[in-house]
């Protein structure tokens, strides 16, 4: 593709954007995003990993060191923030105390100028749509968390902007209320159809509410992937180990054949698990495990893969057994095992053997131990 040529289905593109605060540290490497319209992406990683960076490059807050970025087919490196026409939703980003919440939410509409009568019915519309459609003549202050935060969320969408940006909007509600503010934004997404760049270190609502989701680490994109491609075909181990829960083995390649490694365990045993991300014959590797993939007490012959472990901790969860192994090495390796009526008892401080399928583990590069 030649240099500022836009792909037919991007809304918004990254192309080569880098970042420095210090003109010699980068926090944002390299980044090449390329999100269609309408869709809910995710910037997901830790503290420190460039999400927020790259979310005030987008909105126009921080110019980029290096790369373009485009809205709609358009470089908007030079176009100022309050052009650019992206709403905006952060954690502390305070009402104004002063005003009513409709005074509030009539601000933006009142700074492009718009009529009165257009106006009030845009700011009932954006009430409604958050589900406080008597809650206009409140001061904020009469107002709970949950509350002054939806009104944040109707101040970014009066405008009706094609682009909205939320940089950890939830962080500061309780689990519950949390919760409840995922679907609700989900379902607002839904309906107006509108581009969101979501920004949380929160794994488990990223896999809520996304369509797809950039995984950040170091200020470079790790994967970018859907919610289950992320759970199911992790590409490395920080991605394996951020996304879900992951049980981790170590060891050296002994053997590949086609898709499929062999691999020496450092505590003895071998394993076979698909080579997603492995040096050759000889090369460390890490393998990963989901907790609800591994059998215990398989019957023989069933699996390719089996183990002994010891019984450690076993914590009923009602729908399963929370069961904490130590298995080659690992004495914090867990296995889901299901609550039905078929299955043996376990008892903490036996051996018993576990098993799994090999393309339930994946052979991705080493972690340190
Ligand atoms: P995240 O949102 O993923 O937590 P940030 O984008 O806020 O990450 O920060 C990335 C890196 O840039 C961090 O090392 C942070 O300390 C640094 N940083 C962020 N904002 C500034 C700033 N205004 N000046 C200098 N350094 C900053
Ligand atoms: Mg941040």
């Amino acid at each position: 593709m030649a240099a500022g040529e836009v792909q037919a289905n991007s809304f918004v593109r990254f192309e080569n954007v880098q970042k420095s605060y210090d003109g010699e540290i980068l926090v944002v490497k390299d980044l090449n995003l390329d999100i269609p319209k309408g869709e809910f992406l995710t910037m997901l990683g830790p503290s420190g990993s460039g999400k927020t960076t790259s979310l005030m490059m987008l909105a126009g807050f921080e110019p980029a060191t290096h790369g373009d970025i485009y809205l709609d087919g358009r470089s908007i490196n030079h176009v100022p923030p309050n052009k650019r026409g992206i709403g905006m939703v952060f954690q502390n980003y305070a009402l104004f105390p002063h005003m009513t919440v409709a005074e509030n939410l009539a601000f933006p509409l009142k700074v492009r100028k718009m009529g009165a009568a257009e106006i009030e019915a845009k700011v009932q519309r954006a009430l409604e749509m958050v589900e406080l459609p008597d809650m206009g003549g409140r001061r904020p202050a009469q107002l709970s968390g949950g509350q002054q935060q939806r009104v944040a969320v109707a101040r970014a969408l009066v405008f009706d902007p094609s682009l909205i940006l939320m940089d950890e909007p939830l962080g500061a509600l309780d689990k519950q209320l949390r919760e409840q503010m995922q679907y609700e934004i989900k379902h607002i997404h839904e309906n107006l159809g509108v581009t969101v760049v979501y920004v949380t270190h929160d794994q488990a609502e990223a896999l809520t509410m996304s369509d797809r989701i950039a995984v950040f680490n170091d200020g470079v994109i790790q994967q970018l992937s859907t919610p289950d491609d992320l759970y199911e075909r992790p590409q490395n181990s920080f991605v394996a180990q951020f996304i879900g829960e992951n049980n981790k083995l170590h060891g050296k390649v002994k053997k590949i054949t086609r898709n499929k490694a062999t691999v020496e365990l450092d505590n003895g045993g071998e394993v076979t698990a698909d080579a997603v991300n492995v040096g050759g014959i000889g090369s460390r590797t890490t393998l990963s495990l989901r907790p609800e993939r591994v059998e215990i007490a398989p019957k023989s012959g069933s699996l390719p893969n089996i183990l002994s472990g010891e019984i450690k901790e076993l914590i009923y969860l009602g729908d399963h057994i929370r069961t904490r192994m130590s298995v080659a090495g690992n004495d914090e390796f867990i296995v889901k095992v299901p609550n039905s009526a078929g299955n043996k008892p376990l008892a903490e401080g036996s051996t018993v053997k576990v098993g799994w399928k090999a393309e339930d583990c994946k052979a991705l590069d080493p972690m340190a131990i």
